[in-house]
């Protein structure tokens, strides 16, 4: 793996891990599986409790969830989340001590198995599905990492419980080129043409939606084939999807590109990813690849010549999250689906995009004449990519890549948009720092950041590094197409400077657009994607540039009101029934700012009292991912 330009911190010492061949040599003993087993378990299942939400940015009290989001989320309350740190390490003992006398990988696969369903992890079918669906590629995972009981439970169960430090620092060189004074963007003259982007992200078709279905099933997905029938005194999944742990129909997908006349035209699409469904525990290859060719069909079918850029979501894989960084190969790799992709978005991409495609999942493209396009492949910024206990600096040379990328976009006097599916302030420490530093260097040329994945309404602000106060950037986080977790079906679309000599390419305002499932499930009722606002209009923003969202947040944070109607369109129009109270509003703000990982310092003029920021990690915002 090429590390050119990167540097270790003087972090884990595993952090400068030898090659794969030395490791080997010393490695599959036992003592390297004594954790398998426990780390197997909480990572299989993490997806399915939605590990997802930005670390240090959240400020709700657990116990502060809204009491429907603890009734569809079972494994919270009666899971891991219960042990003790002395069980913890108990269970990890008689782990150690079962896998001592059997290093087989199926029969540790069992082992796990039981504890999941002894602990009421989940119901017992998802048990047994989810960890064999995980073991193979785990313990492929700890075959070349070391992971001690301390750090798992430390992992498991918090710093007070054992030290979690396997993801250690690194830094990305940036290009001796001295950084151009900052100056904002010029406003576009009166007339000059605006650019529509339609911007579609975290669609999950699920392919066993069944109308009439439990929706409130015991499974971590609902409303589907398998989900059994609700009580009496209880109605069924609707027929274009339903407020609740629940996917799309494909009817639901289609419904939405063919209705989307009234929002064009489009002069190109950016679609994040994520196209499968949360049916996480039982998903094979060929259902990941079923997913993706028939979704991308339909939307070249509905959108016919309009360029699609695509980025790819931490769902396209199984198991869910596993992105090996390149390093890896043969039958373990991601090839099969890189190329598979490479073959479906062929149409849309040039031959130098599908080459990185085809290794990393990423690319660079010319969509217009003075804007560079990246799509970056989020995976390997993520801590739920068990593949990163390996080594996660700089997985692929992304960044290193983008660096590249973005120097050479300065040199040539163009602007450039990023797409991607996590958003930055989600990701490990390291990669989301270092990702800070990239934007802060290049603001004079970034002209809109796009993420999905939260599947929420929102947006990340990014500072000067110098005195964390100056925005230099914003980066979008549309809503999702699906409608998990209780959400409305929906769709962004973007308002670009547009395609003239001279543009700025700037984002100028942004327009959101759902479909209402109650009253399109009522009897009789046709499915109407309506309109469901407009940024500039609702908040009365002057622009759509990183000082006005700024402002917007503490705005927010002074007028109530303000703030009830950013939650409401944050839930795309169908908000819980609980009120946001204080700890939720300000936890809620909070990751409004924080573009970057692990930094309370970014809310620390949210409130005047300075205990707060120092409380922050304790608090966490309900994740819907
Ligand atoms: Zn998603
Ligand atoms: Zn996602």
């Amino acid at each position: 793996m090429t590390r050119h330009g990167v540097t270790s911190g003087q972090g884990h010492p595993r952090s400068g891990r030898e090659p794969r061949s030395q490791r080997s040599r010393r490695d599959p003993s036992l003592g390297l599986l004594r954790t398998v087993a426990g780390v197997t378990l909480v990572l299989a299942l993490s997806d399915s409790v939605a590990l997802c939400a930005p670390i240090g940015a959240h400020l709700l009290p657990a116990q502060g969830y809204p009491a429907k989001f603890n009734g569809i989320m079972p494994q919270l309350q009666n899971g891991w989340w219960n042990l003790t740190c002395p069980a913890c390490k108990v269970i990890f003992s008689v782990i150690n001590y079962g896998l001592k006398k059997e290093p087989n990988v199926a029969r540790l696969g069992s082992v796990v198995i039981k504890l999941c369903k002894v602990l009421n992890i989940a119901p017992p079918n998802v048990c047994q599905s989810a960890v064999r669906l995980f073991e193979d590629d785990m313990v492929e995972v700890w075959r070349h990492s070391v992971l001690n009981p301390s750090e798992a439970c430390g992992l498991l169960l918090g710093s007070t419980c054992g030290h979690w430090d396997i993801f250690s620092s690194w830094n990305i060189s940036l290009p001796a080129v001295p950084k151009p004074t900052p100056k904002p963007p010029n406003p576009p003259a009166p007339g000059a043409p605006v650019s529509r982007v339609l911007f579609l992200t975290d669609l999950h078709w699920d392919h066993d939606y069944m109308e009439g279905t439990n929706p409130n099933c015991v499974d971590p997905l609902c409303c589907r084939r398998g989900s059994g029938q609700p009580p009496s005194s209880q109605p069924g999944a609707g027929y274009w999807g339903e407020y609740s742990k629940c996917d799309l129909p494909l009817r639901t997908i289609e419904s939405l590109l063919s209705g989307l006349g009234p929002a064009g035209p489009f002069e190109m699409v950016y679609w994040t990813g994520d196209i499968p469904a949360h049916d996480v525990w039982q998903q094979s290859r060929k259902d990941q690849l079923r997913a993706l060719t028939t979704v991308t069909d339909l939307i070249k079918k509905f959108l016919g010549p309009i360029p699609v850029y695509p980025a790819v979501g931490n769902h396209e894989s199984t198991p869910v999250n596993s992105f090996p960084p390149p390093f890896i190969k043969g039958n373990y790799s991601s090839s099969w689906l890189y190329e598979a992709m490479a073959d479906a978005w062929e149409p849309w991409l040039p031959e130098e995009a599908l080459h990185t495609l085809r290794t990393g999942g990423f690319y660079a493209l010319s969509p217009r004449p003075g804007l560079r396009l990246i799509s970056l492949n989020m995976n390997f910024c993520s801590r739920e990519n068990f593949w990163l206990l390996i080594n996660s600096t700089d997985p692929a040379g992304q960044l290193q890549w983008l660096v590249g990328e973005l120097q050479a976009a300065e040199d040539r006097g163009d602007k450039v948009h990023i797409i991607g599916h996590i958003p930055p302030g989600h990701c490990l420490k390291s990669w989301s720092w270092n990702y800070y530093r990239i934007v802060a260097r290049y603001e004079n040329i970034l002209a809109g950041q796009f993420f999905g994945h939260t599947h929420v309404d929102e947006f990340e602000v990014f500072y000067d590094e110098e005195t964390l106060s100056r925005p230099v950037a914003v980066a979008f986080l549309a809503p999702s197409a699906t409608t998990y977790i209780n959400l409305n079906p929906g769709y962004r679309v973007y308002h670009v400077d547009g395609n003239y000599s001279g543009s700025t390419h700037v984002v100028l305002d942004h327009e959101t657009y759902i479909l209402n499932l109650t009253q399109a499930n009522a009897p009789g009722a046709a499915p109407r994607w309506q309109r469901l606002y407009g940024a500039r209009e609702t908040y009365q923003l002057p622009d759509a540039l990183p000082a006005s969202w700024h402002n917007l947040v503490y705005r927010m944070r002074d007028d109530e009101r303000l703030f009830q109607t950013f939650w409401f369109l944050y839930h795309k129009g169908h908000p819980p029934s609980e009120a946001c109270g204080s700890p939720c509003r300000l936890a809620t703000l909070c990751a409004q700012l924080s573009a970057r990982a692990n930094s309370p310092a970014l809310c620390r003029h949210l409130v005047p009292n300075e205990r707060v920021p120092a409380a922050l990690p304790s608090w966490s915002r309900p994740p819907f991912c």
